[in-house]
């Protein structure tokens, strides 16, 4: 066992929430009026001149605006930063072909400007883990005589403590839609199992199989949906025949759905991790899927629901991708996140990407060698490759599909585990 320093997000709730919403409001308001300021900024500079203001230049040009004394410096500072960063993702995008990805937009439904979230770094906070109090820094606008800041009563779940962890870098209030949180980001100290091996497994997220996973050695497994299909159909008829979708018992059924996808996901992810120390790894590659939460930001949400009829949005996604890093981190497996652009189109064996490829009823087929893959498989190889580039099997027996015919596991109601498809009980 050996001890590491990584990064966690602990989420709380605000027990005084009457007292500080109207608070949090405006200033979450002012993030989203400086956000759209800098964006409109950001066009007028690009329409003048063919140029993408960065993060520094926009600050400077900005800070003597009227709305950056709005927030705390340094929230301000971070709005610029994440509409810098959003840019430039999408430019790096456009420039790499992608002819669909959207500039980052305006934040505003209608006439209502929405909540932002408003980051707090280590001058705009004070943190009192005594009294579970935090007290967050206005900018000088938002000041009245009286109050400069706004002192939030958190309540933390109950296994995290924040005065043992490091140290606490950020504080973040986020909007859920219903009602304001804390979102603590902490440096913490945890004991780390000796790294199981040297080998790399790529993972797919997606629909058809929720992951997708490709061994250095060749093996392949797949993790589709099942239970959560289930329980999607089921939900949803109850859900139904509720009168209101505000009552208490819709509210009641909506919990106990989210409560289930989060049993699901801990136990799958718990599950994946055991697998990679049987086989040795020592790095997961997955997927970044950010692309996609960027779209959803635009309004022009991917619909995923249509293919696999399930309604699975991007958080879903990287609660699970976070669920997987920190049990893999305990186990001394590194988890890497790569661009997954081409890993679909692209032959995970001879590396062709070329229109004639094709997908057949979840079969990817390349034109050029032959390969006939399971389609996830084969986009979960490509990412495993960016990381580690050696080809999978060298020379072997291609005729039999190799990475055709993967070993698919289910989630076994009856024991709670996931288990191979032959061994389900249910
Ligand atoms: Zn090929």
């Amino acid at each position: 066992m050996a001890k590491q320093v990584v990064t966690r997000t602990y989420t709380a709730s605000i027990r005084n929430q009457p007292q500080v919403s109207d608070d949090l409001d405006s200033l979450g308001f002012s993030a989203s009026k400086l956000w759209n300021v800098g964006r409109w900024t950001i066009s007028r500079v690009w329409d003048e001149i063919g140029y993408i203001p960065d993060h520094d230049e926009l600050t400077a040009y900005l800070k003597s605006h009227e709305r950056y004394d709005d927030l705390h410096s340094q929230s301000s500072q971070r709005v610029l930063q994440e509409l810098a960063e959003a840019f430039t993702g999408w430019y790096a995008n456009r420039r790499n072909g992608d002819t669909n990805a959207n500039p980052p937009g305006y934040r505003k439904h209608g006439d209502e400007h929405p909540r932002s979230t408003v980051t707090f770094k280590q001058m705009s906070f004070k943190l009192d883990t005594q009294y579970n109090r935090v007290r967050l820094s206005k900018g000088s606008n938002l000041k009245n005589y009286w109050s400069d800041f706004i002192l939030c009563e958190y309540r933390t779940r109950p296994d995290v403590d924040l005065s043992t962890v490091e140290n606490v870098q950020q504080v973040r209030a986020v909007w859920t839609g219903d009602e304001w949180e804390l979102h603590f980001v902490c440096k913490v100290e945890i004991e780390v199992s000796e790294s199981p091996g040297e080998k790399t497994v790529g993972i797919d997220l997606g629909i058809s199989n929720f992951a997708a996973l490709a061994y250095e050695d060749g093996h392949a497994e797949l993790y589709p949906l099942n239970c959560l299909k289930q329980d999607d159909y089921y939900f949803s008829k109850r859900l139904a025949r509720c009168d209101d979708s505000d009552s208490e018992q819709a509210t009641r059924l909506n919990h106990k759905k989210s409560a289930r996808r989060t049993h699901y996901f801990h136990t799958l992810s718990k599950h994946i991790v055991d697998r990679c120390v049987e086989e040795g790894v020592g790095t997961i590659v997955v997927g970044d899927l950010s692309g996609i939460r960027e779209d959803e930001e635009n309004g022009e949400s991917k619909n995923w629901g249509k293919h696999g009829n399930l309604n699975l949005h991007s958080w879903a996604f990287d609660r699970f991708t976070n669920l997987l890093t920190y049990k893999a981190e305990m186990e001394g497996i590194e988890v890497e996140q790569v661009s997954e652009r081409d890993t679909s189109k692209s032959c995970s064996y001879c590396g062709q990407k070329c229109d004639a490829n094709r997908i057949e009823r979840g079969l990817y087929v390349c034109d050029s060698c032959g390969t006939v893959a399971n389609a996830d498989v084969n986009g979960a190889e490509n990412i495993r490759q960016k990381v580690s580039p050696s080809l999978a099997c060298d020379g072997g027996d291609r005729s039999n599909g190799w990475l055709a015919q993967p070993s698919t596991y289910l989630f076994d109601k009856e024991t709670g585990a996931v288990a191979p498809q032959e061994h389900v009980t249910s």
